[in-house]
């Protein structure tokens, strides 16, 4: 009897904190908008789908808060500045910094405050300047706000993202990065184009007089690029050859590039299991090893990497191996189909989540350069098997890219003359135009 009335108790208790909290820590007065992705969408007045509120911006809303009441500081977080010393001559005192750091961690951990980062105080007019919200960015978009009305409370807010579908082309004459900034777009734009392309276009053999199209997306806050989101497609002129790349969602969360043949333009195996690092040692069948002096076969190629650089598989596969042994040291050993075997030796630390049986991704990162086991320096000893049989990595001839499934085709046809008549109507000078094909 006594127990059951605990328990009611208990429930009712239970219940009243989660509607508080929910109610009062996220939407105050019921005027805010909320956005998924980029769309805004208003809120429906009882569901709460998510904790990142999004808000309609005027000129006297700030980070959602109307302000026209209170007196505004903004600044930036300098060197050597802590929470403690913007909120302290505000009379914000130590048992609320420590509520700040303790209590409301989850929402924002305030160690991880960042230099050169933007702040807003919002205060009182009253003669002690008090503080009535404190709001941080956290990064481009996303900021937390604490509101010290009667009991201190945070919450998280992001800026309305306006996306943009944008598409530009050009000669090369220099390099894809100046050719692109000449024509003001945006720098993330060259990286996003060479991974696109980072199978058939080698960027750093680009030859004068090579060109390209291309469709994106960019994102804006407050006016200002943070950068592209996606690439739908693209044509790029290389030794008078075109390479289409067309992005075709062909299911549920999956999706790839594909050419004007329905090749898809990722190649079934990446080059390197790391990005800029440079060979140090070759696959050999006769070499002296570094470390004991004896002369016997190098079966793998050794990339020369930073201690730490993240370690990636070269492609799609499912984990055999994720151990230390004493000549290996830390390694991860990938089985991609009946075929293709990779192991990538000597690593820092392997990445978390790395064991038998565990799916992974081309491209995914899977342990991180080190030097354990037999090593002289930081390295990745990168190590092919063909077969069951140990083989040149980089001789070996690799299985040709994945055309669009036969299921697909009919869909992707559609996708791709829609995209190369688009992709073929945008003009560049000094390109004329070339007949969809
Ligand atoms: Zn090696």
């Amino acid at each position: 009897m006594n127990r059951k009335i605990k328990w009611i108790i208990a429930s009712v208790l239970g219940l009243w904190l989660v509607v508080t909290l929910v109610w009062f820590g996220f939407d105050l007065d019921g005027k805010y908008s909320w956005v998924i992705g980029s769309e805004r969408v208003a809120i429906p007045d009882s569901t709460i789908t998510d904790t990142v509120v999004v808000v309609e911006e005027d000129d006297y809303t700030l980070y959602g808060i109307d302000t026209r009441d209170f007196e505004v500081v903004d600044g930036v977080v300098e060197k050597n500045q802590f929470l403690h010393n913007i909120l302290n001559p505000h009379g914000i005192s130590a048992l609320q910094l420590d509520d700040i750091g303790r209590r409301l961690k989850d929402t924002f951990d305030v160690r991880y405050m960042k230099v050169g980062k933007k702040y807003l105080l919002v205060l009182n007019k009253d003669s002690a300047r008090s503080v009535r919200y404190f709001v941080y960015e956290i990064d481009n978009t996303d900021y937390v706000v604490y509101d010290f009305d009667s009991t201190l409370k945070a919450y998280r807010g992001r800026k309305p993202i306006v996306t943009e579908t944008r598409e530009t082309g050009g000669v090369i004459n220099s390099s894809l990065y100046l050719t692109l900034d000449e024509q003001n777009a945006s720098p993330t734009l060259a990286i996003e184009l060479s991974e696109v392309y980072a199978w058939a276009v080698d960027f750093y053999r680009i030859q004068k007089g090579d060109w390209f199209k291309v469709i994106y997306d960019e994102k804006f806050v407050d006016g200002k690029s943070i950068g592209v989101s996606k690439i739908h497609g693209a044509v790029f002129n290389h030794y008078n050859r075109d390479y289409y790349a067309i992005w075709f969602d062909y299911a549920e969360q999956e999706g790839d590039y594909f050419d004007q043949n329905n090749n898809c333009c990722r190649a079934t195996f990446l080059k390197a299991p790391v990005k800029f690092s440079r060979i140090s040692s070759r696959y050999s069948l006769s070499r002296k090893h570094p470390v004991t002096g004896v002369v016997k076969g190098h079966f793998g190629t050794d990339y020369a990497a930073p201690y730490g650089t993240p370690i990636v598989s070269t492609a799609n596969g499912v984990v055999l191996e994720a151990m230390f042994s004493k000549y290996n040291g830390n390694y991860v050993k990938i089985k991609h189909n009946s075929m293709y075997t990779t192991q990538y030796l000597h690593m820092q630390k392997i990445a978390t989540g790395m064991r038998p049986g565990v799916r992974v991704q081309q491209g995914q990162v899977i342990g991180y350069v080190g030097s354990t086991g037999l090593a002289t320096g930081p390295h990745v000893c990168y190590r092919f098997w063909l077969n069951g049989k140990q083989v040149d990595a980089l001789r070996v001839e690799m299985p040709p890219a994945e055309p669009v499934k036969e299921e697909y085709k009919e869909e992707y046809e559609k996708v791709k003359k829609a995209m190369m008549e688009r992709l073929d109507a945008i003009k560049v000078p000094g390109v004329e135009q070339i007949a969809s094909k």
